[in-house]
């Protein structure tokens, strides 16, 4: 399916491993041109260098932390102009309800609330005047069902959700749709660190760990960046132009729900 979108320019943040660089490979093969983003220079230069050479595509890097004010104005600058907007930056670490004090909060909240709300208002208004853009968040299943050690998370990511829920409804009219990618687990360096903490709280191998999350998601194995950047780059295609808002679950099954 051709995605409509060739030509135009995204801004994909924490995008050298993961979830993000399977975003920002589907919209390069789509024909989109880039900026990348992440904090480690040497991972984004060559997946920026691959996806430059594979799909012949623009590719702008910036090595920052997305999560500080400094780094987001840094991105933000080289990114003006552009028609796809993909938040993104690493997750919250996991413990207990009872482990994280006022200053665990607020970290989680800057890295997986506000900073995606300073990306979107610093680019929807440029989306806005153009008369199209789209906005994917990559957030997490937990705003459906809560994961117990992932409490952080499923605060700041909640506060994501409603934001997105207020604020889609407000760009729509102008051609700009925001929606928010669920992503269950996924084969990244993410799974690996959260396996490696129950093999260890365990006393199991990695492979034993994988293979009881597996067990727990009726598709049986884990989700890929490939089929994640997929439905991303489908988003922000030509043909979704009337989904708005929503919330995409891309879980495997492994989030017992009816709707
Ligand atoms: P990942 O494999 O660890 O990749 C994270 C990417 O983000 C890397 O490119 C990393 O590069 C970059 N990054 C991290 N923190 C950053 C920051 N502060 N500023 C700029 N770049 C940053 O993680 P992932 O699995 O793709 O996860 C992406 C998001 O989805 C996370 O928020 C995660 O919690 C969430 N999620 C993942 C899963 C899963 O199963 N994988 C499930 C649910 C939710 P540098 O380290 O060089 O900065």
């Amino acid at each position: 399916m051709d995605l409509g979108i060739r030509g135009k320019r995204a801004l994909v943040c924490a995008s050298s491993k993961g979830l993000g660089l399977g975003c920002a490979e589907a919209l390069a093969e789509a024909g989109v041109d880039l900026v990348m983003n992440a904090r480690g220079a040497e991972a984004l230069g060559a997946e920026a260098a691959r996806l430059r050479s594979e799909y012949g595509v623009d590719v702008i890097t910036v090595a920052c932390d997305v999560t500080s004010v400094d780094g987001q104005a840094q991105v933000i600058e080289a990114a003006q102009g552009v028609d796809i907007l993909v938040t993104n930056a690493g997750g919250p670490p996991p413990g207990l309800w009872s482990d994280w004090d006022r200053d665990d909060f607020i970290k989680a909240l800057d890295a997986n609330m506000l900073t995606p709300i300073a990306f979107m208002k610093a680019l929807l208004p440029g989306m806005m005047d153009k008369g199209w853009g789209r906005v994917v968040n990559i957030t997490s299943q937990s705003v459906r069902a809560p994961i117990p050690a992932l409490g952080l998370s499923n605060a700041a990511r909640t506060g994501l959700t409603g934001y997105v829920a207020g604020t889609a409804r407000q760009v729509a009219p102008r051609g700009v749709t925001i929606n928010n990618l669920l992503p269950g687990i996924h084969a990244t360096d993410r799974a690996e660190s959260l396996d490696g903490g129950v093999a260890a709280q365990k006393g199991i191998s990695m492979d034993e760990a994988r293979a009881e999350r597996a067990e727990t998601i009726p598709a049986r194995r884990y989700g890929t960046r490939q089929e994640f950047g997929a439905a991303c780059a489908f988003l922000c295609s030509q043909h979704a132009g009337f989904i708005v808002g929503q919330n995409i679950l891309l879980d495997g099954g492994g989030t017992n729900l009816t709707m």
